[in-house]
């Protein structure tokens, strides 16, 4: 049977969301194909593993559950992937698109001599170990990637969130022995930063509330805080706003920002450029809010409201208020 490896990212011992998406999906791709297995690889004690309504589907996780793994180191993280892509005989090795994957996927692409593609966007189902299609030029052309025939193994990085809901899921968790870490583990990552605790990060998060230059100031971005924190969902930005110093680099979106792939992207006062556009292709559903009723934003939003935020924001934010009371 042919093995198919997920990463499983964890951050302070929870399994960062994307991972579990990229999971959802990979169950989702595998289930097309009979005769595929997939299996997980979690580096790090991790603070609960009742992965019960969280993965979809069947497999097994193998978890390197030892301090060393706590935070991410790049070379003790390819051995232990490398090991684990070998001893089960996997030819498929999928990430979620983070700052991690970004680093530790094309380590192990040269470690295994391996065909990478990265940030492929799930979504379209047109990623496989042949391939996958992705936006370029800030949106103006789509790229096809095929991968290296000549490799016999695959990583992809994928950038999407979760549509799944069906979990019938039989995954069992096998402990791995603990491995001999060495003192030549160069680079050790000595601690990790925590920005906006208690907010998502946008590139992980599944609703979005996002907001340009038409907020008018860094105090506009109350509303938006609000409205998130009821959503549950993150803060994002565009550039100008970044360049103000209205909001931090950390929320910014676009091509000298993040890409982002939620389910539900609010976009208030933001016109629609394409170099914000580049980064929300992968959106699910698009919101905009914008008082000019011809701003390009209109052009990519399934739903649009033309009008001033400071009154269509408070308006919302008490709608769903009394909403999720009623609840
Ligand atoms: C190399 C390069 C890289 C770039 N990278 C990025 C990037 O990563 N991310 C990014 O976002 N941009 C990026 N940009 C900038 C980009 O070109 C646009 O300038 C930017 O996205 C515009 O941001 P905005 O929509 O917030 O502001 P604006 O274009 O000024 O639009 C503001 C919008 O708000 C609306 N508005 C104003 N007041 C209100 C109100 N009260 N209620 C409702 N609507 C209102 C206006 O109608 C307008 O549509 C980049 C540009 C370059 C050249």
């Amino acid at each position: 049977m042919k093995t198919v490896l997920v990463f499983l990212e964890q951050r302070e011992g929870v399994i960062k969301q994307a991972s579990i998406d990229t999971w959802n999906h990979v169950q989702e791709l595998v289930a097309l194909r009979p005769g595929v297995a997939v299996s997980g690889i979690l580096a790090g004690p991790a603070r609960t593993l009742q992965l019960e309504g969280l993965l979809a589907g069947t497999g097994v996780i193998f978890h390197a559950n030892e301090e060393a793994f706590r935070l991410y180191n790049p070379r003790r993280y390819a051995r232990l992937v490398a090991e684990t892509m070998r001893r089960e005989g996997a030819t498929s090795l999928f990430f979620a698109d983070t700052a991690l994957s970004r680093d530790l996927a094309p380590r192990l692409s040269v470690r295994l001599q391996a065909s990478l593609l990265s940030g492929t966007p799930f979504d379209k189902g047109k990623v496989d170990d042949s391939g996958c299609a992705r936006l370029v030029y800030s949106g103006a052309a789509i790229a096809s990637f095929a991968s290296e025939r000549a490799l016999n193994i695959f990583i992809a990085t994928s950038r999407q969130t979760s549509f799944t809901t069906t979990f019938g899921a039989q995954i069992s968790v096998v402990v791995l022995e603990p491995s001999m870490v060495t003192d030549d583990d160069l680079f050790p990552m000595v601690s990790s930063i925590t920005m906006h605790k208690g907010m998502r990060d946008v590139a992980e998060a599944t609703i979005i509330v996002a907001g340009g230059r038409g907020m008018g100031s860094s105090g506009g971005f109350c509303l938006l805080e609000e409205l998130a924190l009821l959503l549950g969902g993150a803060v994002g930005a565009s550039r100008p706003v970044v360049d103000e110093g209205w909001r931090p680099h950390a929320e910014q979106i676009g091509q000298t920002g993040k890409t982002v792939a939620p389910v539900l992207y609010l976009a208030c006062a933001i016109s629609g450029a394409p170099q914000h556009l580049a980064a929300i292709g992968s959106a699910g559903t698009v919101v905009a809010i914008n008082r000019d009723p011809h701003a390009p934003i209109f052009d990519v939003a399934d739903y649009g409201i033309v009008g001033d935020v400071h009154l269509v924001l408070p308006k919302l934010i008490e709608e769903l208020q009394d909403f999720l009371q009623k609840r």
